[in-house]
């Protein structure tokens, strides 16, 4: 069991970020917030895919006004997931001038570094900080290094380069974020916000600055973290790096909340970076979203597509009925299936798992033989192997997870 920076928990509607509660999955709509149906689209499929909180663009005064539309319309679809509002150089107005929105939004996210310049800049952050007191909402501080505050930045360079030995453009920057970050977390508890009212983010592009300024905010803070790595990028470079930041940090107990932010492919799906997360989180142990299905790799002995077929039939399998099986199968997502394309590693797999098939390698008998809770239970032949084993699966779940109500 890891254990972790111990942070102040915050409620966020009825979800609890940071202290002991499970590290949230969140994410972000990349629609047009005035487009009133697509967001309350997007919001729903991400919520739908298992976002834990939605976050939104409020950029400007149409969107302002549609935030309360979006809110009663995913009521009405029975979407309650919390929305968060993304606000960056005119929050303080749009909060003070749109009151429905200030209400529906779930939590704010503020970045010092585009709140405002020179002398406006702390009187619009604080004016933020107490438009989130009066409607009783939490607060993210999001610095984002490609905003950050360049005064701060500019004063920890002068002051470094009166050092004898002054540290590396590097180590000021990683400094100067986490400043951002704590001060104006001082600052909104002066106005009178509480630390189980604030989460706050640091997010970077590098994956080396993100390890070095997270372990930096944890040192010098209790409060709740959320963690991504900034513009990831796209595919499996965003996934990769994403992946590489990230567990390193929440190996170390660090993070509270997680996104992952992926840029889809033009007319991509925007619920991978849920998916992502999700998989993160799972692979390390760390949360159970769905059954897993371990699968080796595949090689020579595996000339025929019997095997991968069957590991993504079982796989799109699980994807359809997760669903229903999540409702009506409580800890479901805990199941272990492992399908395996020969006899060198497959029933040794499929033996650790709580159902594994290993299938016919070339040139081996034709039978699959399927272990379930670690016992040779049967052998499947034929054409309808898939068919049979998804039965088997189907029959251990309602055994296992059924209950006596369903
Ligand atoms: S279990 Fe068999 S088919 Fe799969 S990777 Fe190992 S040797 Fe190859």
């Amino acid at each position: 069991m890891l254990k972790r920076h111990e942070t102040s928990p915050v409620k966020v509607g009825d979800v609890l970020i940071g202290g002991d509660a499970p590290i949230v999955v969140q994410s972000m709509t990349n629609t047009d917030t005035a487009d009133v149906q697509a967001t309350i689209d997007q919001v729903a499929a991400l919520a739908r895919s298992g976002s834990e909180l939605v976050r939104i663009t409020v950029d400007r005064e149409d969107a302002a006004k549609a935030v309360p539309h979006i809110y009663e319309g995913l009521l009405a679809q029975g979407v309650d997931v919390p929305l968060v509002g993304d606000f960056h150089y005119i929050g303080h107005k749009l909060l003070k001038e749109h009151p429905a929105m200030a209400q529906a939004l779930t939590k704010y996210r503020i970045n010092p570094g585009n709140v405002g310049f020179k002398a406006k800049r702390d009187k619009q952050f604080s004016e933020m900080i107490e438009m989130a007191l009066i409607y009783d909402k939490p607060v993210r501080i999001g610095v984002n290094w490609g905003s950050l505050d360049q005064e701060l930045l500019t004063h920890l360079m002068d002051e470094n380069a009166q050092l004898a030995q002054p540290k590396e453009a590097r180590a000021v920057m990683h400094e100067a974020i986490v400043q951002s970050a704590l001060l104006s977390a001082d600052r909104a508890q002066e106005l009178g916000m509480g630390p189980d009212k604030i989460i706050l983010s640091a997010k970077v592009s590098a994956v080396q600055d993100l390890i070095c300024v997270y372990r930096m905010l944890a040192r010098r803070s209790s409060y709740a973290l959320h963690l991504g790595l900034t513009e990831a990028g796209m595919g499996s470079k965003g996934i990769v790096s994403s992946t590489a930041g990230l567990a390193v940090l929440l190996q170390e107990g660090i993070g509270d909340t997680i996104r992952i932010s992926l840029t889809p492919e033009p007319g991509g799906d925007r619920t991978k970076e849920v998916q992502v997360a999700q998989e993160i989180l799972q692979s390390m142990g760390l949360r159970a979203f769905v059954p897993v299905v371990t699968a080796c790799p595949g090689c020579g002995r595996t000339t025929s597509t019997v095997f991968q077929e069957l590991a993504q039939d079982i796989q799109a399998h699980i994807s359809d009925k997760m669903p229903v099986w999540r409702a009506r199968y409580p800890g479901v997502e805990t199941l272990n299936l492992a399908v395996m394309g020969c006899i060198v590693n497959g029933p040794g797999e499929s033996k650790h798992a709580d159902i594994g098939i290993s299938l016919p390698g070339t040139g081996e008998q034709p039978a699959a033989p399927v272990f379930i809770d670690g016992e040779k239970a049967m052998t499947l032949r034929g054409d309808n192997i898939a068919g049979e084993f998804q039965a088997i699966v189907e029959g251990y779940i309602e055994k296992r997870f059924g209950g006596e109500c369903t």
